[in-house]
């Protein structure tokens, strides 16, 4: 095997705020919410994800979104901090609190599309439509999420043009980036490649193009490496590893951060991250909420210290 090309630097999106805390049983006091996102941002994170403006009823583990953007109002413009919105309610509710970035979803299945959305394929685009326009309207940066690129609980393998279809949608409403996500992690690097290389081909710009990977099957890292080798330079990860796979009975969930920047930083990849900042905090961040860290590099890096 040869050794996959790599770009010389990656932008790491942090995610465990609102993807990671979303699929914790837990629920976060604010205040120690708005220390860790804090303290992501002094870790050096280029973009910290900060909450989503789901209905609480939804999601009551963000049920404070409205809390945490009002507590990070002298960080907004002074950081990336995107928060997630689902519907133009969320927008709305963004807008107020003078978030500069915001992200939404559509799902790359009709199952999930159903699940998590309650509407098919037309409806979710039809739903997304006006709050793209009006987020650009008024100036923000927006992410596009598109999840089950490569598996579904329900359907089982997703079709490459299901998924490019989703990104080349959204990013012709106008995102600035699709973020590909393999939500339930049964990729391996074979299908990495088949999707990243379908979608440039059809026109999906790889320099508007992140990647999302969950560790179900330990497979996050070196999808990472087929991704980059694939010309990705925008890969999310969750300190800790926080989030459990909300879709498969499984212990881990998103890419922890640690392992990622472990992994880049190893190969000579610079991310503008401190390793060291990113373990300290989701150290202390495991203290004082008692959720317990899945990230191999954490805990390695932990056990070192106390030798
Ligand atoms: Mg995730």
């Amino acid at each position: 095997m040869t050794t996959p090309s790599l770009p010389t630097d990656v932008t790491v999106y942090e995610v465990g705020p609102r993807d990671g805390l979303q699929n914790e049983p837990t629920v976060i006091a604010t205040e120690v919410k708005l220390e860790f996102i804090r303290r992501l941002l002094a870790a050096g994170l280029p973009a910290v994800e900060a909450t989503s403006f789901v209905h609480p009823d939804r999601v009551p583990q963000l049920a404070d979104a409205d809390d945490v953007a009002a507590g990070l109002t002298s960080e907004l413009n002074a950081y990336r901090i995107p928060m997630l919105v689902p519907n133009e309610r969320g927008l709305d509710r963004a807008l107020a609190a003078e978030v500069k970035e915001v992200a939404v979803f559509l799902s790359a299945t009709e199952s999930f599309a159903q699940a998590n959305l309650g509407t098919d394929l037309a409806g979710q685009r039809a739903m997304v439509q006006p709050v793209i326009a009006r987020a650009k309207a008024a100036g923000l940066r927006v992410r596009g999420y598109v999840s089950m690129c490569w598996g579904d609980p329900w359907e089982g393998d997703v079709e490459l043009g299901a998924s490019i279809d989703i990104a080349a949608f959204l990013l012709e409403e106008g995102v600035d980036e699709v973020s590909l996500g393999d939500t339930i992690g049964v990729a391996t690097t074979k299908q990495v490649r088949a999707l990243l290389s379908s979608a440039r081909t059809a026109g999906v710009p790889t320099t508007r193009t992140a990647v999302h990977f969950h560790d179900t099957y330990g497979q996050a890292t070196a999808n990472v490496l087929a991704a980059l080798d694939e010309g990705i330079t925008t890969v999310d990860a969750s300190a800790g590893g926080l989030g459990g796979c909300p879709f498969a009975v499984s212990a881990t969930g998103n890419l922890a951060t640690e392992d990622l920047l472990w992994c880049l930083h190893r190969q000579g990849v610079r991310t503008g991250v401190d390793l060291d900042a990113v373990v300290d905090t989701t150290a202390w961040f495991a203290a004082t909420t008692g959720v317990t860290p899945q990230s191999r590099a954490f805990t390695a890096l932990v056990h070192k210290r106390g030798h």
